[in-house]
């Protein structure tokens, strides 16, 4: 494969050829992918394991895979493994820094008993209403809560028995000691600590009280010496928060200059999916779908087992760009580099998806011979491969017309086509049930127009469609994957996603293929000539009897359908 080309610059970047040209770190570029195991990884996802992965790649340094665990309730294994999972599927490699954020615990607990003792924190025990009474609004200051001028003793003793688990949930909250009338809401003194009797995946029942995001984020970068912090744009006003809360860490001897830094970018909107946790995890509760490795699901799982690459993600995610300006990407965008990473290295095989029997009448019974096919056609070097041909073949049923429509220049009574890679036929007619559908089409064979020998092109025609042998075929289950939405935003108009759910998203078939495809392994990805790119599902198949998934259509059939 070609070595990618060098990404483009972005902000990002220019910002950190500042820092490596002032010496800020030192040259040095420490970033993290942060996911919270509370469920699986989406396609938005990619886009910060790329743009964090790859800076860290780029400048020579390293990215933290960091479980952002601090929340007892919603977090899984299950869901640890799959991220792991699906990171390393994209190619990425963290080494030794693979993080809980819930092993600081402990350190998180020492810098709020300092910044109590330091009076930058206090215990609050206004009710969760009374708070937001307090906390004024956008044109509005706040109010200070009674309880703000709390002695550090008595602070420090209420919140050792919120340790101590001597208080129920919400009796009393830790907040930082700020500004209450600070235009910026954030910084009226924000909740830090909350009490919450609950067991944690990771630390069990040790903990009673649980540090609430803002707070635990920039002490798991520092404590990790991460240098770029980047994390997605609805964070821009959380920044002043970080900044105040490391400082005064900084000057408490818990972490030294320069500290992390706070970088913001514009998250990943891609148009007829849905990216919302909340809304995956109702799509496979509800059984939308069969998984969150369903290959509709716009999970990594689910796009692995599309048959979506590594390399189509690395494309797309290049393609885009990183910026601060929000804004939506279309889902053809994301198609067009899958299926161009896809042309690059499927081998091309023959698959027919709607067969009907095609006879030549005047190829002799139980012959058989070999015809040659290209693996790729752009690429020579990858050779050719026998495909058997017979007397009786599969053809796509749209490849003929008992009165054809103008223009059509596949089988019909007396016309001409080539079978690809095979010979010239001449359509003679066509058999049909009592219904009267179609059950075969008759033809003859030329002897001498096989493809390769030196008389092929002696007959001219118009018409080249595929087959296979009926007898050597392999027939195999073949899903159609499409979108699993029909609308560009999924409940925008409506308020209700599900009711977008495209009910055309799978269509399951039998189809006739290429007889080599049954040695097929899981995973591996073709180009079915003239359909798309399918790939061999991992989870579904066996050994001899693999079975496909549709990536992608060889074109957008939704342009229109969009416009
Ligand atoms: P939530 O926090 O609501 O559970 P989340 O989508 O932020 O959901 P996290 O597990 O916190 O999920 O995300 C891990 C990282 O991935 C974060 O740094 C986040 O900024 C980034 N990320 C999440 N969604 C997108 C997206 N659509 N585009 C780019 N980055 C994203
Ligand atoms: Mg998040």
């Amino acid at each position: 494969m070609n070595t990618p080309p060098a990404p483009a610059a972005n902000f990002i970047r220019n910002l950190i050829d500042e820092h490596n040209a002032s010496g800020k770190w030192g040259g040095r570029v420490e970033t993290r992918f942060p996911p919270e195991p509370n469920g699986y990884l989406h396609l938005g996802h990619a886009k910060s394991i790329f743009l964090n992965f790859g800076l860290a790649r780029d400048y020579g340094g390293v990215c933290h895979l960091r479980f952002d665990d601090t929340n007892p309730e919603k977090e899984e294994q299950e869901y640890v493994d799959s991220i792991i999972e699906s990171v390393k599927w994209l190619g990425f490699d963290w080494g030794p820094h693979l993080y809980y954020a819930s092993d600081y615990f402990d350190t998180m607990y020492a810098c709020a008993e300092s910044l109590i003792q330091a009076g930058h924190a206090y215990v609050d025990s206004l009710t969760a209403d009374e708070m937001r009474g307090y906390r004024g609004t956008l044109t509005e200051p706040g109010k200070d809560s009674p309880y703000r001028n709390r002695s550090v003793e008595e602070n420090l003793d209420l919140f050792r028995k919120m340790r101590a688990g001597e208080f129920p949930d919400g009796a009393h909250v830790l907040r930082a000691k700020i500004d209450m009338a600070s235009p910026n809401i954030n910084l009226r003194d924000p909740a830090i600590y909350r009490i919450k009797h609950a067991t944690h995946h990771n630390t069990g029942d040790k903990w009673c009280i649980y540090p609430m995001y803002t707070y635990a984020h920039p002490i798991e970068d520092a404590i990790e010496h991460i240098t770029h912090s980047i994390c997605t744009l609805e964070f821009e006003d959380q920044r002043p928060f970080y900044d105040w809360l490391l400082d005064r860490l900084a000057d408490g001897g818990f972490f030294t200059r320069p500290l992390p830094q706070q970088i913001e970018f514009a998250r990943l909107n891609l148009t007829y999916i849905v990216l919302s946790k909340r809304k995956l995890i109702q799509l496979v509760e509800e059984q939308h779908v069969s998984g969150w490795d369903d290959p509709r699901m716009p999970t990594l799982a689910g796009a692995r087992r599309r048959g979506y690459t590594p390399e189509g993600f690395r494309r797309f995610t290049d393609q885009i760009g990183v910026s601060k300006a929000d804004g939506w990407i279309d889902y053809s965008v994301f198609e067009a580099c899958q299926r161009d990473a896809l042309n690059d290295t499927a081998p091309r095989r023959i698959a027919v998806l709607d067969p009907v029997k095609l006879v030549i009448d005047n190829y002799p019974e139980g012959q058989s011979e070999d015809c040659f096919a290209p693996n790729h056609p752009q690429q020579p070097e990858l050779g050719k491969r026998a495909i058997p041909f017979s007397r009786e073949l599969w053809i796509e049923r749209e490849d003929f017309e008992e009165t054809p429509p103008k223009g059509y220049f596949r089988l019909y009574p007396g016309n001409s086509v080539r079978l690809r890679y095979g010979y010239v036929v001449k359509c003679t007619g066509c058999d049909k049930d009592a219904d009267g559908r179609i059950t075969a089409v008759h033809c003859d064979y030329l002897p001498d127009t096989k493809s390769g020998t030196p008389g092929a092109d002696s007959v001219k025609v118009k018409g080249n469609i595929h087959w296979v042998s009926a007898a050597h075929a392999y027939a195999a289950e073949v899903r159609l994957y499409d979108r699993l939405f029909k609308t560009a935003q999924p409940g925008a108009e409506t308020g209700n996603f599900l009711g977008d759910l495209n009910a055309d998203s799978v269509k399951v078939i039998r189809a006739q293929l290429e007889p080599c495809l049954r040695d097929a392994v899981p995973e591996a990805s073709f180009q079915f000539e003239r359909h798309g790119y399918f790939v061999a599902d991992r989870v579904d198949s066996k050994p001899g009897t693999p079975v496909f998934n549709r990536t992608v259509a060889l074109k957008d059939s939704w342009v229109k359908a969009a416009g």
